[in-house]
């Protein structure tokens, strides 16, 4: 099972262009912290008091709050930033995770976020280095099982080969990878 609290949210600055992708958690702390409003889809933005008052839906992933369940924002704004998107994604252990769609890329599960591992395709003790290209998300066995082998000699196979996203935009990639939220839409293409 997915872990809602690392699942992806679209960032948008004041001009409501993506900037980036951020898990539910930080998105939370932005719009409790009233820094982001949440958008539903259909472009309409809420404060965090009146997001809660949102009723969750059938097929909503939710959080649970006090008094209820709150559901969880696809989108948010960033009222007050007015910086414009980066020109690359950055090499982090968050976005390796959302590339390769928080799945193992040996086995295919997908388990909580705490229980998956990144992985050095060729193992660092042999010169691998920590690059897109080099690094994969794994499950904890998986990686366990591979240990200080590449591939070949572990007898495992990747799913794909791990590559550098090409793309100005996180999103893009995070909807290639299968998260595909319909709230995005809108303003994927328009950037
Ligand atoms: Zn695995």
């Amino acid at each position: 099972m997915t872990d809602v609290l690392g699942m992806p949210v679209l960032v948008l600055n004041r001009f409501f262009q993506p900037v980036q992708i951020t898990t539910v958690k930080r998105a939370m702390v932005l719009l409790y912290g009233d820094a982001a409003e949440a958008i539903d889809e259909e472009g309409e933005a809420r404060d965090f008091g009146a997001w809660r008052a949102l009723d969750v839906r059938e097929g909503d992933d939710a959080l649970p709050i006090v008094g209820g369940a709150l559901r969880v924002p696809r989108v948010v704004h960033l009222h007050r930033y007015d910086r414009t998107p980066r020109a690359t994604v950055r090499l982090t252990r968050r976005n390796l995770m959302f590339r390769d769609a928080h799945q193992c890329q040996y086995c295919g599960k997908r388990p909580a976020m705490r229980d998956l591992n990144i992985d050095h395709v060729l193992p660092r003790s042999r010169g691998g280095d920590d690059t897109w290209e080099n690094l994969v998300t794994a499950c904890r066995d998986c990686n366990l099982r591979k240990g200080w082998k590449t591939p070949d000699e572990a007898n495992m196979r990747l799913a794909r080969s791990p590559f550098r996203p090409k793309w100005s935009m996180t999103a893009q990639l995070l909807m290639g990878a299968g998260w595909r939220f319909k709230e995005w839409e809108a303003f994927l293409k328009a950037s």
